[in-house]
């Protein structure tokens, strides 16, 4: 083995590990954008509102791209699936 074979394996090896973690990152992201089922159920989480009480209304709500975009919830973490015209018992009127 001469000296310029090493640092050519050893990009090689990078690159493949950089292309294995590809399937990863895209896998890691789209849990991202699933919900917390767990904490749904605990919160008694609602796709619709609970008379005027509503995600959008609360202090825990992280609104998304738009007003009608789903967005997040402190209290949920990890889901990103949250329906501004959802409720759950943990509702908190925004200040
Ligand atoms: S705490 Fe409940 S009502 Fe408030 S934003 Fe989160 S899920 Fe919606």
């Amino acid at each position: 083995m001469n000296a310029s074979t090493t640092p050519r394996r050893q990009f090689l090896k990078i690159g493949a590990a950089a292309l294995a973690m590809i399937p990863v990152v895209a896998f890691t992201d789209r849990a991202f954008a699933a919900t917390n089922a767990a904490m749904r159920t605990a919160l008694k989480y609602q796709a619709k509102p609970e008379g005027e009480k509503n995600c959008a209304t609360c202090m825990q709500f992280v609104p998304g791209a738009n007003a009608k975009a789903n967005g997040g919830c402190k209290l949920l973490a990890g889901d990103t699936e949250i329906s501004p015209t959802g409720y759950c018992t943990a509702w908190v009127k925004k200040a």
